[in-house]
């Protein structure tokens, strides 16, 4: 059996090392989050622990109390930025489940009442609505 290892040279990893520019709403030491350039719907933002895993499957547990923490903080002003009805958090692991980037993350995507999700990962949004996106989200989680 191929075990799958961790690619230091993933876009996140290189987003992590201010290597590849984001728009960051969030960081602390353990965590950092930013706006996905592709969302699944509008202000779809992604949460990732600084240390590296490939995903849920290959992490250390001992992250998942800080990442989980920062998962809920930014779902709860991505609540009130977006003034949302509810918010869907999404992990994927593997190709086969539908992960596309291999360093750990979650999605945490505002949701409203007989709003479809578009498809994952496929159009790039508008680099003024992420900024602006950012801009709502970075003020509500100063806010919180
Ligand atoms: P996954 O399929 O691995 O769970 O999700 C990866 C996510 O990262 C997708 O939703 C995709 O739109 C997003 N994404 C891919 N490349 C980039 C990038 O360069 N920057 C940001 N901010 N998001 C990205």
């Amino acid at each position: 059996m191929t075990v799958a290892v961790y690619d230091p040279n993933n876009i996140f990893a290189k987003i992590l090392r201010g290597e590849m520019p984001a728009y960051k709403v969030y960081e602390d030491d353990q965590t950092i989050a930013f706006m996905d350039v592709m969302p699944q719907a509008n202000g779809h933002a992604l949460v990732l622990p600084k240390a590296p895993s490939r995903n849920l499957l290959d992490a250390d547990p001992a992250i998942f109390a800080s990442l989980f923490s920062t998962v809920q903080k930014v779902a709860r002003a991505s609540k009130k930025a977006f003034d949302a009805e509810g918010i869907t958090v999404i992990q994927f692991n593997e190709a086969a489940a539908g992960q596309t980037v291999y360093h750990l993350h979650v999605h945490i995507i505002p949701r409203f009442e007989g709003v479809e999700l578009k498809i994952h990962a496929r159009d790039m949004e508008k680099a003024e609505i992420l900024a602006a996106n950012a801009d709502r989200l970075r003020a509500a989680l100063k806010a919180s």
